[in-house]
């Protein structure tokens, strides 16, 4: 690891912010990590935590204000996310460990690296990691890596489930840079690798993640998050789905999709959404949307099981969104 200047942001200049290698640090589950396998090297670590990031806002009206900094297991227990936001209260719990959970933080998660295995070890190829250099995974053992969003240079998955609940919520990210304040949707924060896999987000240097702003669905729906993996804890989805219901009678009114464990980003899926819209809620829509949504996956040398698990799983998400027996477990 190079040597590295660790220090807090308060007392960070304005030219340091923005000066090559730098990173911001909050919880650092995933940040020291990188460093410590060698995979991340920055010249300066701008540590966060002095912000006052961590507050859960209720209101302006319907809406709720997650802090950057707020820590992922706080977020969990709100009643406002149990409440109004299930599937992100769910998808945040299915994640990690409680120790974990308790140090990672909203903004953190957004940013999270991909936990390919190539991309973590520095023997390999990877075109992530060092552009140009090639991909190891393509052609490698690829069974955890992506189906849907992938391209020649890299199939890598967004590891977070944080993230796909957020995308069916259609959460906004709030933004702080030199030049101000920006607001963008989550569904135009990441960038699919394309040809420029070291690039994951439209985050500009030196741009620091406030906060998230969710508003709520429509009154009545119901949220799920259904996470499939190769263990009960502690262990990354192979397979995810989050969906945002809203039934008039057992016709469907309301439906937000998106899939994780599968995609190069979380994977918001309109096609599943529009053969959802206004059809009945049953077991032939909710099987259209899954063909629908997992239409375009491209699958690698051994990762073609996903294709079929994450449209059983979003079938199982929306079943169990729809049903009226609360009592069902994921
Ligand atoms: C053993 C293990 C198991 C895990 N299992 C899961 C799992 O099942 N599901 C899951 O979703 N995740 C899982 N994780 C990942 C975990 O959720 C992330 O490590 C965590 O969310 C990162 O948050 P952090 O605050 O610690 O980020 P940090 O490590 O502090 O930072 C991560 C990145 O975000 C940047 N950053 C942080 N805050 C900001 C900000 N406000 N603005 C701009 N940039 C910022 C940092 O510069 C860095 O690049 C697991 C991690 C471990 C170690
Ligand atoms: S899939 Fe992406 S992250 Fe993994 S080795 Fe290839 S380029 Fe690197």
């Amino acid at each position: 690891m190079d040597a590295f200047q660790f220090i807090r942001a308060e007392s960070l200049s304005t030219a340091a912010q923005h000066g090559a290698g730098a990173k911001f640090v909050a919880g650092g589950t995933n940040l020291i990590d990188m460093m410590k396998l060698d995979v991340e090297r920055p010249k300066v670590v701008v540590d966060i935590n002095g912000l006052p990031l961590d507050r859960i806002v209720e209101g302006p009206g319907t809406s709720l204000f997650l802090g950057a900094l707020a820590r992922n297991a706080d977020v969990a227990q709100h009643p406002a996310v149990q409440g109004n936001y299930a599937v992100l209260s769910q998808a945040l719990l299915s994640g990690a460990s409680p120790q974990l959970r308790n140090m990672a933080t909203t903004g953190g998660n957004l940013l999270q690296r991909t936990r390919c295995p190539y991309f973590r070890d520095t023997a390999h190829a990877c075109n992530k990691r060092e552009p140009g250099s090639g991909c190891s995974a393509i052609g490698g053992h690829d069974r955890m890596l992506a189906v849907l969003g992938t391209s020649e240079h890299c199939i890598a998955t967004n590891p977070s489930d944080q993230n796909v609940a957020l995308t069916a919520l259609e959460a906004k990210l709030q933004i702080q840079g030199a030049g101000g304040t920006r607001t963008i949707p989550i569904s135009e924060f990441y960038k699919l690798p394309g040809t420029t896999p070291h690039i994951e987000t439209v985050l500009q240097p030196g741009e620091l993640i406030t906060g998230v702003m969710l508003t709520e669905p429509p009154a009545g729906n119901k949220s799920v998050y259904v996470k499939l993996r190769d263990r009960a804890a502690y262990e990354f989805a192979l397979a995810s789905a989050a969906v945002v219901i809203q039934l008039n009678g057992r016709r469907i009114e309301y439906a937000r999709v998106a899939l994780g464990g599968v995609g190069t980003v979380p994977w918001r899926s309109p096609e599943a959404e529009a053969l959802l819209h206004g059809a009945p809620a049953d077991p032939v829509t909710f099987r259209r949307a899954a063909e629908a949504a997992l239409k375009n996956a491209h699958p690698q040398s051994e990762n073609g099981f996903k294709i079929e698990l994450a449209r059983r799983c979003l079938v199982r998400a929306l079943t169990t969104a729809t049903s009226s027996d609360t009592s069902r477990t994921l």
